[in-house]
């Protein structure tokens, strides 16, 4: 697995290999209490490097995605130094349940802020003066005053993080100006490591962090922005209704969020879905505050499970369970799609996103953006445009949505997305129907837009056409077969590979250098059309099943089911919301292992000591019953105890199309050169190949005196990361060599 660095001026930048060792004393400790608090087994990307920076005092700024894993890269080192650990956290409304969590993991935990009495807070200066206390979670407004910092000065901090850190800076999605003032913490504590933590991927804005909260010298890690685990579906609006029960078909009982550009969409399709029996709510800025927190409350406690919502429902919601998002409308902008589609699958298990466009959507926007300063409304419609452009892109949509924000992806996703799960052809003869679109638009003088330009060519009679004397032009009717719909599509597509483009303002269609050249018959765009029903017939529900991903291997789904009412029942004893207790992950796990005894129930993952304490007793008994009654083995042993499971990577079609080579034994070398691929991204592919197939004899590929140092040197150093290999070889035999040796290894050693 691959994390970039990205560079940036004002920052000193340690280069990182990020093949996952990482030297230093502390790994072992960070691993055993993530082992003992939260009962996990493996660090996420970039989370340990980023701990060992909290461990050896270093400032850091850390850039991960939602469901990343950021508050653990602060709360484990916490657990483990002396001392206490102060979070700067703007959401008061999650404090109470970022406490509670860490509580219910064993963790002395607090906050302070506007929501308790007197006496409460004095309850927490109280903890705060014995010491014990390792985390408290604070409110920038309030951690900012004299009388509290003289209270931090009695005591002895272990460092300071900074949650949501993008509110230090204007250039953020969510400045807030309390913010601005946190640099006196840097003042007042100068030699206490200061840790900011993000999602929001900017390079400016990392800078500006860095910058306003005065950190020295931050060491900057950034991960990965795709979400491997989410399945991302663009799709033009039909019958809407039918489109999401559909989507909901899939989901039975699970939580999910619709989202809405408008108010009115809201109350319809909320009250279209409560009329069908669903447990749906609204959630907009015109209800009013009670209703508002009631709808959000009932979701994050399971009571309800689907929220339909406008841009206004997310902020603060930590709900990890979410698993799917629907956008009856395009979002303002990628950045508010990345953000509100980003709040699927925050527990790491697979969820879908999905995206539906209209043309009038755009409409909609500009009717909300009516009464804002022409510099915003200039701004507004230029993302407006970017986000079109995403809906009409024939980029596999994880990589579109990383490369707006400055990465890239070594592969497509292969079956994360619409794209690449085939749910679109090309058409037959792009460069002809292409060139009919331009020359109409030539011809019409570039002063229509694009749907005007669609009835042209499918030969409306339409009063304006015939006024215009449209009717007489050589495109009229050229695309008489096909529906305006699509060719409104198409026009959409040309736009987003930059053939056209489109007046922000009125949206008139004009060529560009690039659509020249298509009607000279020098460039052929791409054109894609909806897969033909027959090809498309295979019901959503197997094509669901097929990819049913590896979470729900071995698990016995009805008594997951069982152990989610378990959970809720517990939740609602508590007053806490259900994840707090466990996350689905964890209910999964033990679903799969069945532990029938204590010992049993921590080896599931996401089961730590004092959860273990709490609610094994009850976990157990209800396993063992269900099992029983139900017929179903017990103290399931767990599949992956030998090898480590090989990152989950999606086979690409450029990569199976190489395997029947690699199946006849054809080398890198040639399978390179009949494919025309660089040999690195073929080695790339063997190595998919040899993970699918299982193969445990690298030799067509490398010779055996290689193969045995590399063998002789995992032997010696472990079948772990790559660059220990490396260095023991003295730098001889190249990583992509290691790699094949290495993958034919973990075979051998997995079977
Ligand atoms: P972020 O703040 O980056 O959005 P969180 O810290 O809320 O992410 O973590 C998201 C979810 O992933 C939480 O349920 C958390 O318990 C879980 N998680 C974090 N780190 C790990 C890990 N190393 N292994 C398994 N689950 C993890
Ligand atoms: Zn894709």
């Amino acid at each position: 697995h691959h994390v970039r660095l990205t560079s940036c001026r004002t920052l000193a930048v340690q280069t990182i290999d990020h093949t996952g060792d990482v030297p230093g004393q502390h790994g072992p400790a960070l691993a055993a209490a993530l082992r003992t608090y939260w009962g996990y087994d493996q660090f996420r990307p970039l989370q340990q490097e980023a701990m060992i920076a909290a461990m050896e005092g270093r400032d850091t700024v850390v850039v991960l995605p939602t469901g990343g894993g950021k508050s653990l890269c602060y709360q484990v080192p916490a657990v483990c130094r002396d001392g206490l650990a102060i979070v700067v956290s703007p959401l008061i409304s999650l404090m109470k349940d970022q406490v509670d969590a860490a509580r219910a993991c064993g963790i002395a935990a607090s906050f302070i802020n506007s929501t308790q009495i007197p006496e409460e807070r004095r309850q927490v200066f109280r903890e705060l003066h014995s010491g014990k206390l390792k985390l408290l979670y604070i409110a920038p407004e309030r951690v900012t005053q004299d009388e509290f910092l003289r209270q931090l000065q009695e005591t002895q901090l272990s460092f300071i993080a900074i949650d949501e850190a993008h509110c230090v800076s204007m250039w953020g999605h969510d400045f807030r100006p309390h913010y601005r003032e946190l640099h006196v913490l840097r003042e007042q504590f100068p030699t206490v490591a200061m840790h900011a933590y993000t999602a929001t991927a900017t390079p400016r804005v990392q800078e500006d962090i860095a910058r306003q909260l005065g950190l020295r010298e931050p060491e900057l890690l950034v991960g990965e922005f795709d979400r491997p685990n989410l399945t991302y579906r663009v799709e033009r609006r039909g019958d809407m209704l039918q489109q999401i029960r559909d989507i909901l078909d899939r989901h039975p009982g699970e939580s999910g969020i619709i989202y809405c550009i408008t108010r009115k969409d809201v109350e319809t399709y909320a009250a279209a879905l409560q009329a069908l029996g669903i447990r749906a709510r609204p959630y907009h800025a015109g209800l009013n505050d009670d209703v508002r927190h009631a709808s959000q409350d009932a979701f994050i406690d399971d009571e309800i499970d689907i929220i339909v919502a406008t841009v206004a429902f997310g902020m603060g919601i930590d709900k990890p369970n979410v698993r799917f998002v629907i956008h009856t409308g395009m979002p303002a902008s990628i950045e508010n799609y990345q953000q509100e589609s980003g709040r699927a699958g925050r527990d790491g298990l697979e969820a879908e996103c999905h995206l539906f466009y209209g043309n009038d959507d755009v409409i909609k926007w500009e009717f909300m953006l009516r009464d804002q300063p022409d510099e915003v409304r200039k701004v507004s419609l230029n993302s407006l445009q970017l986000i079109s452009n995403f809906c009409h892109s024939t980029t596999c949509r994880h990589r579109s949505l990383v490369q707006h924000f400055g990465q890239d992806l070594e592969a497509d996703c292969g079956s994360g997305c619409d794209l690449c799960m085939g749910g679109r052809d090309d058409v037959d003869d792009p460069l002809k129907t292409a060139q009919m679109i331009l020359s109409s638009v030539f011809r019409q003088q570039q002063r229509f837009g694009a749907s005007y330009t669609a009835q042209v060519l499918k030969g409306s009679r339409d009063q304006k056409i015939l006024a215009n004397g449209h009717d007489q032009l050589s495109t009229y009717g050229l695309l008489k077969h096909e529906t305006k719909q699509l060719i409104t599509e198409w026009i959409g597509q040309l736009i987003q590979q930059g053939y056209l483009i489109k007046n922000p303002e009125f949206g008139q269609l004009q060529l560009t250098d690039a659509g020249v050249l298509v009607l000279k018959g020098e460039t052929t765009p791409r054109l894609l059309r909806p897969q033909t029903t027959s090809k498309a017939e295979s019901p959503k529900s197997a094509e669901q099943d097929a990819v049913d991903p590896k979470s729900w291997e071995g698990v016995d789904r009805p008594l997951f089911e069982h152990l989610r009412d378990v959970r809720l029942e517990l939740a609602r004893e508590r007053g806490v919301p259900p994840y707090v207790i466990f996350g689905d992950a964890a209910l999964r796990d033990m679903a799969r292992k069945r532990p029938t005894t204590p010992d049993g129930f921590l080896m599931v993952n996401g089961v730590g000591k004092k959860k273990c304490l709490d609610f094994g007793e009850r976990f157990v008994e209800e396993i063992t019953r269900w099992s029983l009654e139900h017929a179903l083995s017990t103290d399931v042993a767990p599949a992956r105890e030998t090898a480590p499971p090989p990152p989950p990577r999606n086979v690409t079609a450029g990569a199976r199309a190489a395997f029947p080579l690699f199946a006849a034994g054809t080398s890198i070398d040639d399978v390179a050169e009949q494919l025309g691929r660089a040999r690195s991204t073929v080695s790339g592919y063997l190595v998919d190949y040899l993970r699918e197939e299982r193969v445990i004899d690298a030799s067509p590929w490398v010779d055996s005196v290689k193969r045995q140092q590399v063998e002789a040197v995992i032997e010696q150093v472990g079948a772990g990361p790559l660059k220990p290999i490396y260095m023991a070889l003295n730098e001889q035999i190249d990583y992509e060599t290691i790699r094949v040796v290495l993958a034919c290894f973990q075979n051998r050693d997995a079977t």
